[in-house]
């Protein structure tokens, strides 16, 4: 079960909802970032439960010829987001997952540079220290 909090500074009233560490829950896992070119902290998912997919056999015949094809990976799966793996609905009849694992990034671009976060820290636009709300803002599992 992870926790979000509300984060805020007492000197510009930045304010921002976040775990403030790296928090577990049952289907994904996320690490609180702070990127340097938005200035603003995120939950970065770094760790996805998906469903286990059996591979495919035989799909193509045997008569084919095969060059190439072995070498090709899949591409690897885009960095989801906080809120669309808060959204996405409970798999069913699934019986076999596997964890997919992340590099912490900032959703506005990948490009940007992202460092961890983890409370007490800074304040991203001034540099103090959040002040952490008490309450967590939301629980996530
Ligand atoms: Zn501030
Ligand atoms: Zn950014």
């Amino acid at each position: 079960v992870g926790r979000t909090y509300l984060f805020e500074c007492p000197r510009c009233c930045y304010q921002a909802k976040a775990s403030g560490c790296k928090e577990r829950g049952f289907l994904f896992s996320v690490q609180t970032i702070v990127c340097l070119e938005c200035r603003s902290l995120y939950d970065a998912v770094i760790r996805l439960k998906i469903p286990e997919t059996s591979p495919a056999t035989g799909k193509f015949g045997s008569g084919l010829p095969k060059f190439g094809l072995a070498n090709q990976s899949p591409p690897p799966p885009k960095t989801p987001t906080f809120p669309s793996v808060l959204n996405r609905l409970a798999f069913r009849g699934v019986q076999r997952f596997r964890w997919v694992e992340f590099k912490p990034k900032c959703p506005v671009s990948s490009l940007h540079r992202v460092e961890i976060w983890t409370d007490p820290d800074k304040c991203p636009k001034c540099g103090s220290i959040l002040e952490k709300h008490p309450l967590p803002y939301r629980i996530w599992d």
